[in-house]
């Protein structure tokens, strides 16, 4: 299959708790788009936010894919294992001076906020207002931040579900944090680490859940910061609870109940929009899903 030769994707999740019905969603997407597409599919452990990661939800996870049938074609990858790369990556950035150091704590910003007449909504996203763009001025380094360039922090990009986006990353999220200093140590976020790791595996296409979708144009940035490939998008449908929130451990969401993984397949199929499907067995059905994946390549 030549025009899929060099596709990779990827599956990412956070060991903050087993699978739920969403997290198979894009799990199973991902797989089938790799499939479809003649390509490779990765798994990634994202597990460089050690607070909220938990010992052994990593193997549940590979544990509960390998169930339905959803087996990495290459060994997985671990963040934790990682943070030389992302030091390096950061330091690349300081010194193209597309970083800086940053003193601020969520107070200073919220005061520096304030005094331009911003008021911070409780759970609303702080737009860094720039303190320490110009130095640290004697304060104590707390965190390092991507320097966003005025005309150049307007990005567009086409995702192949939700069609042609557009952010003002410099309005609508400020210079944000790649990495910080933190009880532990120096930890990474996913915003860096997502962009280094997808770089370094070589990924070309990502699939993942809608609620991640407006993270993509501040990857976009960081991977032109870095000089890095910037790749395919494809955000997928959220599974919502009944109160209309997002599908997640904080709403209430339970592990899937695998005693029947084909019927939870099923069930994630429905919702990325495929026809019911003969199934004899998990691998048939899994082989159909393929041929039947909306998102072919052309
Ligand atoms: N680790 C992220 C999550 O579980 C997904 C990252 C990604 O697919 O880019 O929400």
């Amino acid at each position: 299959m030549n025009a899929g030769h060099a596709y990779r994707g990827r599956f990412a999740p956070s060991p903050t708790g087993p699978l739920h019905e969403g997290s198979l969603v894009a799990a199973l997407a991902s797989w089938l788009d790799a499939r479809a597409h003649g390509g490779r599919w990765l798994v990634r452990i994202e597990d460089v936010d050690l607070a909220r990661c938990r010992p052994g939800l990593d193997r549940v996870i590979l544990d509960q894919l390998a169930r339905c049938g959803l087996v990495p074609d290459e060994p997985p990858l671990w963040q934790s294992t990682r943070e030389p790369l992302y030091a390096q990556a950061l330091e690349r950035l300081l010194a193209a001076d597309l970083a800086y150091p940053c003193a601020c704590t969520r107070k200073d910003i919220d005061t520096a906020l304030a005094a331009r007449g911003v008021s911070h909504q409780r759970h609303g996203e702080r737009v860094y207002p720039g303190t320490c763009r110009g130095g640290l001025n004697g304060r104590a380094v707390r965190s390092w931040r991507l320097r966003i360039g005025g005309d150049a922090a307007l990005v567009h990009w086409t995702d192949r579900r939700l069609g042609p986006q557009q952010q003002d990353v410099a309005r609508e999220v400020g210079d944000f944090v790649l990495r910080r200093i933190e009880a532990k140590g120096i930890g990474t976020t996913y915003q860096l680490a997502v962009v280094v790791d997808d770089a370094a595996q070589g990924i070309t296409h990502v699939v993942r859940g809608e609620d991640l979708a407006d993270n993509t144009p501040r990857q976009i940035l960081l991977q032109r910061a870095l000089a890095l490939p910037t790749l395919s998008y494809l955000h997928t449908p959220l599974v919502l609870a009944t109160d209309g929130q997002k599908l997640s451990k904080q709403t209430g969401a339970k592990a899937l109940d695998l005693s029947d993984p084909l019927a939870a397949l099923q069930a994630a199929a429905a919702l990325l929009g495929l026809p019911a499907l003969p199934a004899p067995t998990l691998a048939d059905w899994l082989a159909a899903a393929v041929r039947a994946w909306p998102w072919r390549p052309a």
